[in-house]
């Protein structure tokens, strides 16, 4: 569809109303609600002075006021930066000098740390919004989302100068904006900076239609359930491209309510299920680690679920047959990047897929595997580096050609992850690229020797990789996260890799741990395990 992504949430206004679009922490909005606060803010931008293209940064947790300022800043014509509200002042000052960003909006705890960079960046304008501004019972709140360690004053921000609060904009401005003419296929909607789980975040530039079109695979694809009447529960967080587009856009363009969640608390998440009774539920592999490992799991009823689509990592086919039991529904593995949107393949929810595979490219959307030496087509088994092309794929990186060049080719997206297809055409991600082991000599795959660990009893978590080794070059390294009350050990474990492993693959060293780091979207950062352990050493 050529429409600008904002004019689906005026449409959905239109067409549902009074439906109930948002629920947060006990307090609902409609349709019309969202649709009309986005227009006010999307006048205040414009009252002070956001011009067609000027980026509008957004750091927020899940909350209504991440969907409205989001849609609020593409009427207005401005383009979304998406800021992780975890970031420090260095990773956020990068980020807004790299975008330029003249407007900010972040959560009020957030000011301290905003006002301390706005010097050194490009930044005008600070938009406060509150955790409790939508709710009825303010008192004796806890932030969910900022760790009290970080900040344990909730602070106080007044109206005035730079700095915006959202209950005061609300209150005091019209939805009277000026509608601003947008070419969806030329004109971003977005910058989304990549994970920054291999190297330091680019800026993805994404337009109207990479956005909706992804919307629109996803909904012709995955979500035929019950029309309209779908709950999405929006645990991934919406400042990442994967909760964007599958949880935020997606809702607003089908009309589905979501559930905002802030932050990923098992505990929190189980009786938010039994209680909102959501239907679809797109997650992460340690989401639903997370909520299978939950001591009371079995005293919820989540028979609600209808649908999940795990994406960002993959899926071990022990999480995905356990999750379906407890829920009796489907949980089907997807696969994409901040590149792309990012869906560019899934397995069918309802009809035939494959576990361990990622599916089949969405509709629309062409993949292929290539040759890593001669860089042809690879045959059919072999494995070669993925490349995607479609409309979801991006323009490019933010003011770096040069990137750019190197992973867009005649339209064609090289996805930097390591893959096959089988003679179905289903699709199969070996590894990242990057994250090959070369260890005297034999390459490995990390996350190979991950699923085998991952079927020992004792197991709750493992991340594999390459630690250098003068040696041998690498050497295959485990870091292994035990089962509450499991007492593992190294020579079980290396025993039982012996037994489903070749020799050269068998992880060399162990290291055992509390927990493992993980990104945003639950992503385990096996870089910074790499650099932990070099530094260790020195
Ligand atoms: P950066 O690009 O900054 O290093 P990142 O690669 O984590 O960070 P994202 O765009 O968030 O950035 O993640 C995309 C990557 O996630 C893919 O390239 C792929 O490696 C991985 N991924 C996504 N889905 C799957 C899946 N189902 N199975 C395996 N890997 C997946």
């Amino acid at each position: 569809d050529e429409k600008p992504l904002h004019v689906f949430l005026g449409d959905a206004a239109k067409r549902y109303g009074e439906k109930k679009a948002l629920y947060f922490m006990g307090k609902e909005l409609s349709f019309t609600e969202v649709h009309t606060q986005a227009k006010i803010m999307a006048n205040y931008f414009q009252q002070l002075g956001l011009n067609k293209g000027d980026r509008v940064a957004i750091m927020l947790p899940n909350c209504p006021q991440a969907v409205i300022s989001y849609y609020g800043a593409l009427m207005a014509g401005g383009i979304v930066v998406q800021t992780n509200p975890l970031y420090t002042e260095r990773e956020l000052e990068y980020q807004l000098n790299d975008s330029g960003a003249t407007f900010i909006v972040c959560l009020d705890i957030l000011v301290p740390r905003v006002k301390n960079v706005k010097k050194d960046t490009p930044l005008k304008h600070i938009f406060v919004a509150g955790i409790k501004d939508y709710l009825p019972f303010p008192k004796n709140l806890i932030y969910p989302f900022i760790q009290k360690k970080q900040y344990n004053m909730v602070v106080k921000v007044d109206h005035g100068g730079d700095t915006h609060v959202w209950t005061k904009i609300l209150e005091q401005t019209t939805p009277n904006y000026q509608p601003v003419e947008v070419d969806p296929k030329e004109d971003l909607a977005l910058l989304q900076y990549t994970g920054g789980t291999t190297g330091f975040p680019k800026g993805v530039m994404l337009t109207h239609y990479n956005l909706v079109s992804n919307v629109q695979m996803s909904d012709a694809w995955l979500y035929k359930t019950k029309e309209g009447e779908e709950i999405v529960l929006g645990v991934l967080p919406f400042f990442h491209v994967y909760g964007m587009t599958t949880v935020m856009n997606m809702s607003i363009m089908a009309g589905q309510k979501m559930i905002l969640m802030p932050k990923f608390d098992a505990g929190d998440v189980l009786k938010t299920i039994q209680k909102q009774k959501p239907t679809l539920f797109p997650g992460a592999p340690t989401i639903y680690v997370g909520l299978l490992n939950h001591p009371d799991l079995k005293k919820y009823d989540l028979s609600s679920i209808e649908a999940c689509i795990s994406g960002s990592a993959p899926l071990p086919v022990e999480v995905q047959e356990q999750f379906e039991k407890v829920t009796g529904g489907r949980l089907v593995e997807g696969y994409g990047l901040t590149e792309s949107s990012p869906v560019t393949h899934a397995n069918f929810v309802w009809e035939k897929r494959i576990n361990g595979s990622i599916g089949i490219p969405w509709p629309d959307t062409d993949s292929k595997i290539l040759d890593m030496e001669t860089l042809e087509e690879a045959e059919i088994g072999d494995v070669g580096e993925v490349a995607v092309k479609g409309p979801q794929v991006m323009k490019g990186y933010w003011n770096n050609q040069e990137e750019t060049d190197k992973v867009l080719k005649d339209g064609w997206l090289f996805t930097g992850d390591m893959g096959y297809m089988d003679e179905n055409g289903y699709f199969y991600i070996v590894d990242r690229k990057k994250d090959m082991i070369i260890a005297g000599g034999y390459n490995i795959y990390p996350r190979e020797v991950e699923e085998v660990l991952y079927e020992h009893e004792g197991v709750l978590e493992v991340a594999v990789a390459g630690i250098p080794d003068p040696y041998r070059g690498e050497t295959v390294k485990a870091f292994v996260v035990a089962k509450d009350g499991y007492d593992l050990n190294e020579e079980d474990l290396n025993t039982f890799c012996r037994k489903h492993l070749a020799a050269y693959k068998v992880p060399r060293l162990y290291e055992f741990r509390d927990e493992l780091p993980k990104t945003a979207v639950g992503k385990i950062l096996r870089r910074q395990l790499i650099d932990s352990d070099t530094k260790k050493k020195q």
